[in-house]
Formats: C-alpha cells, structure tokens, sequence
C-alpha cells in the first residue's frame, strides 16, 4: 500500500525538476496525477516517466497566472479521477538582479509566477476540496526566510508564500475544512533553475560553499517532503515551514 493510495494530487510546474520529481515520486506511491505546465515537451517526459513507472497521470498545459485556467485544471482532474485532494503549488521562476537595476515589469512577473499562483491556486483548491479536506503544499525557499543580495524580488515572492500558506492554514482551520496548507523551503537543488542562477553568480561550488553538507540537494529529496505534507501521516501538520536545505539554514 502506498504512502499516498487514493489520492488525487494536482503539480504545477510538474515538466521540470522539483515539480517532475513530486509526480513521479506521489505516482510511485499511488496517487493519480494532474500535472501542469507551460512546458509541453517537458510534461510528455513527465508523463512518459510515470507511465513507465506503472502511475496513473495526465497533463494540461497551464499557465499558473491565468485566473481563468485554474477552474479547467480542477474540472478536468475531477473528471478524470475525482476530487483533487492534494495540491502541489510548485511552478516558479527566479529573476535575480541588484535592486538598483531592477525593472518594475519583472518586479511585477517575479510576483505573479511565484505569488499570484499560490493565491490562485490555493483558492481553487478550499473551493473544490470544500468540506472533504485535503492538502495544498506551497514551495517557497530558503529565499523566504532569509535575504540574498541580488535576489530581493525572489525573497519577496517567497516569503510571500510563506506567509500567505500560514495564513491560508489558519483560514482553512477556522473553517473547519480539513484542507492542511504548508509550505516547504528547499535549499539549493540540482534543477534547471538552479543551474541558471549559479550560472549568474559564477559559482559552480556554490552550493558546496553555502552548505553544510556541501552538495546540492535532488529534486527528489524535496519530493519526499511534499510525498509527508500531502500524506495522512502529515494529518496534524498545518501552516508549519519545512525546511530541507542540507542544514543552510541552520547556520547563521
Ligand atoms: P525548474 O525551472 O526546473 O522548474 C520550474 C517549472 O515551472 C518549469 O517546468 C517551468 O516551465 C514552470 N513554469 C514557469 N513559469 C510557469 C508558469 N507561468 N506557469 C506554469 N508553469 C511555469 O525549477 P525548480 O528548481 O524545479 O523549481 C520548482 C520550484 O522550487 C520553484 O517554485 C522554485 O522557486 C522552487 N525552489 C527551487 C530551488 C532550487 O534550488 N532549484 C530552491 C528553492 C525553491
């Protein structure tokens, strides 16, 4: 019996690292799939690794930003497997950039890719998962919890998740929904993303040098947070941070 048999997981972000890694990880513990993303060659290999893998999966090409798109995405998952009961809101995008130079469009796009989505996203979900409960898992960052120079606008966005998943949490409590909202704080992970900002930074020994166990983490190590958030294993776990950095954030 899998970690997560029954369940109904939507993954945003899901034709890519961290976001590839959680379908292919809930699938692999029994839960169905809707996984998006704007990346349509990156979600077929998504698709193409879980269906190998003998999980149950579709896809919906999805714009995390666009309020009309998330109605189609939980109607769809609906109709295909039941209602959504766990929610990965994992798609996101780093813009690095002294403050100085930084424009307001991407100031702006920074936010609604990181920010807005979750708002969307988490929305969708206490409407759809209504009184049956379920579990919304918000991927912040180290980045929303401390500072970085040259990254304000990243930090911004994610402790913006941070704080709205506790608020969200405390909301969906009062309520008396059964729908669980946390947030989880990867440390520096080997994903495409990640590659492109240590590109930035020329700092290939990045991750050794900020890190206590000097390696970046996998995509998967951060699936396997998502995998306990979205379980019943995780079922008195609400607005709580989880922080899987290699031990970065526990030096100062
Ligand atoms: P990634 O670039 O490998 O994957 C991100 C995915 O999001 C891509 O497939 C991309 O197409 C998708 N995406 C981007 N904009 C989108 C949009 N508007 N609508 C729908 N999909 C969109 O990056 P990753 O490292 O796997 O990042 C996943 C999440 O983890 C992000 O929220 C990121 O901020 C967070 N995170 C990553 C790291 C890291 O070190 N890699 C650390 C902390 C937090």
């Amino acid at each position: 019996m899998g970690q997560v048999d029954g369940e109904i997981a939507i993954i945003t972000g899901a034709g890519s690292g961290i976001g590839r890694a959680c379908a292919l990880v809930l699938a692999r513990e029994g839960a169905a799939i809707m996984a998006t993303d704007i990346d349509d060659e990156g979600l077929r290999v998504t698709e193409r690794l879980v269906t190998d893998a003998g999980g149950r999966i579709i896809t919906a090409h999805q714009d995390v930003t666009d309020e009309s798109m998330w109605e189609a995405i939980f109607s769809q998952t609906e109709n295909a497997f039941g209602t959504p009961s766990v929610l990965v809101n994992n798609a996101g995008i780093a813009i690095a950039g002294a403050i100085t130079d930084f424009t307001l469009d991407d100031w702006r796009k920074q936010m609604s890719v990181n920010v807005d989505s979750v708002f969307l996203g988490t929305r969708a979900a206490m409407r759809y998962m209504g009184s049956k409960g379920g579990s919304i898992v918000n991927i912040s960052s180290v980045a929303g919890l401390r500072g970085a120079a040259g990254a304000s606008a990243y930090c911004t966005s994610k402790g913006a998740v941070r704080l709205f998943s506790k608020a969200a949490a405390v909301e969906c409590a009062q309520m008396g929904t059964g729908i669980r909202v946390n947030s989880v704080h990867p440390g520096i992970i080997d994903t495409p993303m990640v590659a492109s900002i240590l590109g930035m930074f020329d700092g290939d020994d990045m991750a050794e040098r900020l890190t206590p166990m000097k390696r970046p983490g996998t995509p998967e190590e951060i699936a396997y947070g998502c995998l306990y958030l979205g379980s019943d294993e995780a079922s008195y776990c609400n607005g709580t941070i989880l922080t899987i950095d290699g031990g970065t954030t526990a030096r100062q």
